[in-house]
């Protein structure tokens, strides 16, 4: 019996907040605090059983702390925005709660995502007792603990990974994103990074590509991206000579991303405008559909999962171990399309194993530092069932 708080109302809080109230026997009380405390009671309304809501400016770490004194929740489930992140890793520290995320810390002023800012909060957390997992959605989240189930039953030596992250959801606008449209646009338009032989390499963003072939919903054209998880990753998994990431994207995505990226719609430094400074991402964000409200329109499937290769008994062997999600299986479910879904289904996942004791320690974690097993089990029990297609 526990109490979570959760801060963050959008696409994927919403999805946390439902997961969390299916299972009561854990989630026994349930806070919903965002910025606007109305978008906090929607997402109450859709539920059957009660929960709390409120506002909170999660930037404002003394009225976080102030929240979390009031409420003494067991744990802060942090599925606002990632520039979030430390303000609330900092309010969990001088209330003494544990704490958990599905992005890491990205600084607004420059578009750049590393563990580094929340890694340096290892001995303060260490020194309170206190606990937090960084990166409890599926990817990051799912992907790493893939990576870590393979690395226990089905490797004795990792070689390469490939995380394959295909959307073949159709909402029928001409161009939306799937999560914040901010977040998305930021990540996708960087230079592209991937790790080889214990250097990273650098390419031009959305410059390399490949048809990979996915189960379920058949080829599809990856780009390669820099992603969070890499990491931590080829930190962790052992005898690791190169990972990377991909994500699919339709031509038409592409076009318009390119569009807006020459006509300076994606910038991120604030401009004049009429007497105001703007921040031209931001006011395309505000003129973009906002992505919970794609839900009742997205049709399709989503495929998601790790190509991995390496040696097991002096063999080489490859397998690809995935989830396959329905959008509109999930709207059914929570009133969501899949992206949210899948983040937010790990989200709840990792809060279990935090408050069930399967995973507890003091200090800063990531994913695959942990068992899998226990992990594994949920997800099929929870809504992301997986599997492994083993290559010949
Ligand atoms: P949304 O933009 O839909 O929701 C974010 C919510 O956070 C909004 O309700 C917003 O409130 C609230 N918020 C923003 N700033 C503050 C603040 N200062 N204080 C309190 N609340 C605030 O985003 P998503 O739900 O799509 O994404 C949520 C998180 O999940 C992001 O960090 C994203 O990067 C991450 N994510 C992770 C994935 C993974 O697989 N690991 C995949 C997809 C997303 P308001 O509306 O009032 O402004």
């Amino acid at each position: 019996m526990s109490k979570v708080l959760i801060i963050g109302a959008g696409g994927v809080g919403g999805v946390v907040t439902h997961k969390c109230a299916q299972v009561p026997e854990v989630f026994s009380e349930i806070v919903l605090a965002s910025r606007n405390e109305s978008k906090c009671k929607q997402i109450a309304a859709q539920l059957d059983q009660p929960i709390k809501t409120a506002q909170v400016d999660a930037d404002d770490v003394e009225a976080t702390v102030a929240l979390l004194q009031t409420e003494k929740p067991d744990l802060v489930i942090n599925v606002a925005l990632p520039y979030q992140d430390l303000p609330l890793m900092d309010a969990c520290l001088e209330a003494g709660v544990d704490y958990l995320d599905t992005a890491n810390y990205e600084p607004p002023e420059e578009a750049k995502f590393e563990y580094k800012w929340q890694w340096a909060y290892q001995e303060r957390f260490k020194k309170a007792g206190l606990m937090a997992l960084l990166g409890s959605g599926f990817d990051p989240g799912v992907t790493n603990v893939f990576c870590a189930y393979a690395q226990k039953h089905y490797f004795d030596e990792i070689h390469t990974i490939d995380i394959l992250d295909a959307n073949a959801g159709d909402h029928g606008h001409p161009f939306a994103t799937n999560f914040n449209p901010e977040i998305n646009i930021r990540e996708i338009t960087q230079n592209g990074r991937y790790w080889e032989k214990g250097e990273w390499k650098e390419i031009a963003a959305l410059s390399e590509n490949q048809v990979y072939e996915f189960p379920v919903i058949g080829p599809k054209k990856a780009y390669l991206l820099y992603h969070e998880e890499l990491e931590s990753l080829c930190k962790y998994i052992k005898g690791l000579q190169r990972i990377r990431f991909w994500m699919t994207f339709s031509d038409q995505y592409i076009n318009h991303l390119n569009v807006l990226q020459n006509v300076g719609m994606t910038r991120i430094d604030p401009i004049e405008f009429e007497g105001h400074s703007i921040i031209p991402i931001q006011f395309l964000k505000a003129v973009l559909p906002d992505p919970a409200s794609l839900g009742p329109r997205t049709k399709g499937k989503t495929c998601i999962g790790c190509d991995i290769r390496g040696i097991k008994d002096g063999q080489e062997k490859r397998i690809f171990i995935y989830n396959t999600c329905d959008h509109e299986e999930c709207y059914r479910e929570v009133q969501s399309q899949a992206i949210s879904y899948t983040t937010g289904v790990p989200a709840m996942i990792g809060a279990m194993m935090m408050l069930t004791q399967k995973w507890k320690s003091p200090g800063v974690f990531n994913m695959e530092q942990w068992d899998p097993d226990p992990f594994m089990h949920a997800l099929n029990q929870y809504g992301l069932p997986w599997h492994v297609k083993e290559f010949a």
